[in-house]
């Protein structure tokens, strides 16, 4: 079996009979199989059923933005969405990038199989990274056969399509793509908050990291074009959108590749990640612009020009280091030394002094020394990242570090441990640093342990806790920051008028 999918894997019925000739193109197509499962929704509403949904979301903010248009979909078909122990219909959007995401998975679905005997109309629907890997779908034919619809990365728009098959009794719907055959945008996403919103400005990665599965099984960097791009933030501004997320698994390579009519062509060498950052902050209506992920070895003088003359641009850049060694960079295959990230988070620093700067650490990768976590110890001290976000390295069959010889577990805990309470020391230190400021706050929504608080975030990416009236909820106000409590803060908002 190959490790990734190679070749397209569907059972979608083609003796199919419609009265009506059926789309070809899309999103025309899509739109289509949406207006019969809204029929279908419909019926059943008709008969006292009131059909509902609960997306399950696993992994990083792409798959966030993801769901987050799929329920777009499913409430523009009559669904409503509701908790996951009540839906009708669930969606598992899966991450493999570590394995216990995949174990995740797989409890959720064996406390669900009970009510496949209970509920008739009960449905699960899997899709997202997992999907694309040939042993994740033999063993969910094999193991879960309740499941009723699976599909992959690139296909995520013909949920209308699938779901229309399987509501009609046809067996388990199964489609998988090896590769991107064009890309079909999701427009309509049912946001969790109605002021912010992720815009994907590229899909896949060309990097290739020893250790990580998402070229494999996001495919080729691709870029959208910048008019796509900025269409949406605009549209996105329309409806209200006060913060953008431009999102990409490294943005800072954004315009090499650009997809077109099934080919990934190169490259625009005029119009990169500075030029598009530049033009969202032109768009009227946008407040914020934030971005992610940025890599290392690609983040040029040029960007950091970009955000230093414009004040739209939040103060917080996302840099994963991984590892403070630079012979266990080179392993990784990241293409930058220790001196060469110091030198780089210096260059940030001397130019935006007030800059947050997170980070992504793994512990536990072959080959690794207790003095390759003193380099990374002595990285996350020089850099004073606010946050790190630290992984214990998961192998992953078919990358080039899941043959290498791996570190028994007990050691990689200790060495986490021990590299964890330096991040805590230092993330504390960090946020200590605007105390009794005031920074300006967008509201995100009503604090669920203090009563009569709210909860928001500086652009910095600080979370503030402050009391306030839930009214303030997606305004920008400003927020005295009296209190650090190391990772947040508690504020007084000294004027809630001037909100806007
Ligand atoms: N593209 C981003 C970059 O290069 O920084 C990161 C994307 S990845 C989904 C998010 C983080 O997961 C990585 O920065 C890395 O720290 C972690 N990660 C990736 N593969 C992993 C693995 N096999 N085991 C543990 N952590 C992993
Ligand atoms: Fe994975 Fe590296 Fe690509 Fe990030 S840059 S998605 S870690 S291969």
């Amino acid at each position: 079996m190959p490790l990734f999918n190679a070749r397209l894997i569907t059972n979608l019925p083609e003796d199919y009979s419609f009265s009506e000739p059926v789309p070809t193109q899309e999103p025309e197509r899509q739109e289509y199989f949406t207006e019969l499962c809204r029929n279908y929704v419909e019926t059943n509403r008709e008969k006292g059923i009131n059909l509902t949904y609960a997306i399950v979301t696993f992994g990083c903010q792409m798959n966030v933005y993801d769901s987050e248009r799929l329920k777009g979909v499913l409430e523009k078909m009559g669904y409503t969405e509701a908790e996951e122990r009540e839906a009708n219909l669930v969606i598992f959007n899966t991450c493999t990038v570590r394995e216990n995401a995949n174990q995740r998975l797989y409890g959720h679905l064996g406390q669900l199989k009970p009510r496949k005997k209970t509920d008739p109309n009960f449905m699960i629907g899997l899709c997202g990274c997992m999907m694309q890997e040939p042993k994740v779908v033999a063993k969910i034919n094999e193991s879960y056969p309740f499941v009723d619809f699976l599909f992959g990365t690139f296909n995520l728009h013909r949920l209308p399509e699938l779901l229309f098959y399987r509501l009609q009794g046809n067996k388990r719907m199964i489609e998988v793509l090896p590769e991107p055959k064009e890309h079909v945008e999701i427009k309509g996403a049912k946001r969790k908050y109605p002021f912010k919103s992720g815009v994907n400005i590229m899909y896949g990665c060309n990097n290739f990291c020893t250790y990580c599965i998402v070229p494999y099984v996001r495919g080729r960097e691709r870029s959208r074009t910048p008019e796509d791009i900025l269409q949406d933030v605009r549209e996105l501004s329309e409806e209200g959108v006060r913060e953008i997320m431009l999102l990409g698994q490294n943005v800072n390579s954004y315009g090499t590749n650009y997809m077109e009519e099934s080919k990934i062509v190169s490259e625009n060498p005029d119009y990169g990640f500075p030029e598009l950052l530049t033009d969202v902050c032109k768009i009227d209506g946008i407040h914020r612009v934030r971005f992610m992920t940025s890599h290392p070895k690609d983040l040029s003088d040029k960007l950091i020009d970009v955000i230093v003359r414009n004040p739209k641009v939040c103060r917080h850049i996302h840099l994963p280091v991984q590892i403070g060694s630079t012979r266990l960079l080179a392993a990784m295959n990241r293409r930058y030394t220790k001196e060469g990230y110091l030198a780089l988070v210096d260059k940030i620093r001397t130019a935006l002094p007030e800059v947050s700067l997170t980070t992504d650490i793994m512990v536990g990768f072959p080959g690794e020394t207790e003095e390759d976590i003193d380099d990374t110890i002595d990285v996350v001290r020089r850099s004073g990242f606010d946050q790190a976000f630290t992984f214990i390295y998961s192998p992953r069959t078919g990358t080039p570090a899941a043959t290498m010889e791996q570190i028994p577990e007990d050691i990689v805990k200790t060495r986490f441990q021990r590299l964890l309470d330096v991040v805590n020391e230092v993330a504390h230190e960090r946020c200590g640093r605007f105390e009794g400021q005031t920074k300006e706050v967008l509201v995100e929504e009503e604090n669920v342990q203090l009563e009569g608080y709210l909860t928001g975030r500086t652009e910095e990416n600080i979370l503030v806790h402050f009391p306030g009236n839930k009214e303030l909820i997606g305004k920008f106000v400003p927020v005295k920051l009296s209190e650090s409590k190391g990772f947040y803060y508690i504020g007084v908002c000294e004027n809630p008028a001037s909100a806007e």
